[in-house]
Formats: C-alpha cells, sequence, structure tokens
C-alpha cells in the first residue's frame, strides 16, 4: 500500500501529538512534532542571553540560526522521537510554561520559519510521515493526502496542559497556562508569516467532549478511508 502523508494542524494543546503518535505508531510512520522544533529555538535564545529580563534580541537570533541543529532521535522506551539541539537531548526542557510563554514570539520570525519549514519538508519527501502544528497543511504540505484541524474550547485544553506540567513536577497555576495558550492562540493566528488558520480541505474535529478513545477511533477510521482513496 503507498504510503501518505497526513498533516495535523490546529489551536495549542489540543491533544495534535498524542493522536499523531498513536496514529503513526499504528501505521508505522514517521512522527514529527514541528512545535518542539520552534520550542528548541526559543530554548536556544533563552540559553544563549538573546531572550533574557531585557528583551527579544530578534537579530541575534536571526544571526545565529546556523549555529542551530535540530534533530530527533526515536526513544524506544518512550515510543516516539526525542527532539535535540546541537547534540543535547532537549525533549523535557521544552515543555516548561518559560518556554511556552516566548515560543509564539519566535515562531513569528519569518527567517525562524523558512530554515524550520526546509527542514520539515525534508523530513516528509518519502511521505509515511505524521506531522503537527500549524502550518503543515497550508504552508509545509499543501499537498497532504489527510489534513486534519484540531479544536477544543481554551479552557479544556487549559486543564489538559496544566495536568501535565503538574504531573511532571511544574509549580504552574491554572490560570497562568489558560492565559498562555489564549496568547499562543491570539500570536499563532494573527502573525503575518503563515497564520494558523484551517486550510480549505481540511477536516475539522473538535475534541473538547472526545475522550482519547474516541478521537483515537474517528481518526483512525477517517485516515482508512484515505487509505483506501490513494491506494
Ligand atoms: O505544538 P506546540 O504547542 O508545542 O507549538 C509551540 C508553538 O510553536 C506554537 O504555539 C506556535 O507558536 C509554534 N508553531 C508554529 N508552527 C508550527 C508548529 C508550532 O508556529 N508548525
Amino acid at each position: 500500500m503507498s504510503k501518505i502523508t497526513i498533516a495535523i494542524d490546529g489551536f495549542s494543546s489540543t491533544g495534535k501529538s498524542t493522536v499523531a503518535k498513536q496514529l503513526a505508531k499504528h501505521l508505522g510512520y514517521v512522527y514529527v512534532d514541528s512545535g518542539a522544533m520552534y520550542r528548541a529555538v526559543t530554548y536556544y535564545a533563552m540559553q544563549n542571553g538573546l531572550i533574557s529580563k531585557d528583551g527579544f534580541n530578534v537579530e541575534g537570533l536571526i544571526s545565529q540560526l546556523d549555529n542551530i541543529q535540530i534533530s530527533f532521535k526515536f526513544n524506544d522506551n518512550l515510543g516516539f522521537a526525542e527532539v535535540y539541539l546541537n547534540g543535547e537531548n532537549i525533549e523535557k526542557a521544552i515543555r516548561t510554561l518559560e518556554v511556552s510563554g516566548f515560543v509564539s514570539q519566535v515562531a513569528a520570525i519569518s527567517e525562524v520559519r523558512a530554515k524550520l519549514v526546509e527542514q520539515q519538508q525534508k523530513m516528509g519527501a518519502e511521505k509515511g510521515v505524521v506531522m503537527d502544528g500549524r502550518d503543515i497543511g497550508t504552508v509545509v504540505f499543501p499537498d497532504a493526502d489527510l489534513k486534519l484541524f484540531m479544536t477544543a474550547t481554551a479552557e479544556k485544553r487549559a486543564i489538559r496542559r496544566y495536568d501535565e506540567l503538574i504531573e511532571r513536577g511544574d509549580e504552574v497555576l491554572y490560570e497562568d497556562v489558560l492565559k498562555n495558550v489564549q496568547e499562543r492562540d491570539r500570536i499563532d493566528s494573527t502573525r503575518e508569516d503563515s497564520p494558523l488558520v484551517k486550510a480549505e480541505d481540511a477536516i475539522e474535529i473538535d475534541n473538547s467532549n472526545l475522550s482519547l478513545q474516541e478521537q483515537y477511533d474517528k481518526l483512525l477510521d477517517i485516515v482508512k478511508k484515505t487509505l483506501e482513496k490513494t491506494k
């Protein structure tokens, strides 16, 4: 059976990566978390004094983009690929609320997007890929065989993200997580370069009231129908 490209876009914390990982595992496809790449660039900027309490040195970051090497390495125990920045595993370090607080500003920079989109397109060149993000169906793979657009209420999404952060031991307030989710939605949807919009041919899934199992079953059904069509 020929392999397809699956693009999953949507607002912050809509559970895109959870279902993308499940689908990739089921299909034997590569899963790429494009948000992790924007988070990796943000983490680099924070580690190198380009984002600090004095502000954000955008020009400095642009001039150092060639120093930033992002890669993914499959972790057999976790069952998905972890993200590395210049050889260092940063999978856990990029999931903090601090990184979340700056990532949308970093992702609005065209030079950053151009670099990451090029790498994403190379990773998906052979098809057999499930990639999630904000512009996958519109910019990275406009010809993707299947495009999904995930939504859920901001409150539901903030609860899910809050639970995740608490579970890993971070001390955060629900109100701060909700504010971050809403602020990222705002910046991601209104930026000039590749704003978050639903591709015309994307299938919208509101998972506010779906369990993980219900969501997976529903999407797997859609994937199977797409595979039938593209046989
Ligand atoms: O998916 P995740 O929430 O980890 O993404 C972090 C941020 O990276 C998003 O809020 C968005 O600003 C940016 N992003 C993007 N384009 C993508 C993926 C993520 O602009 N394809």
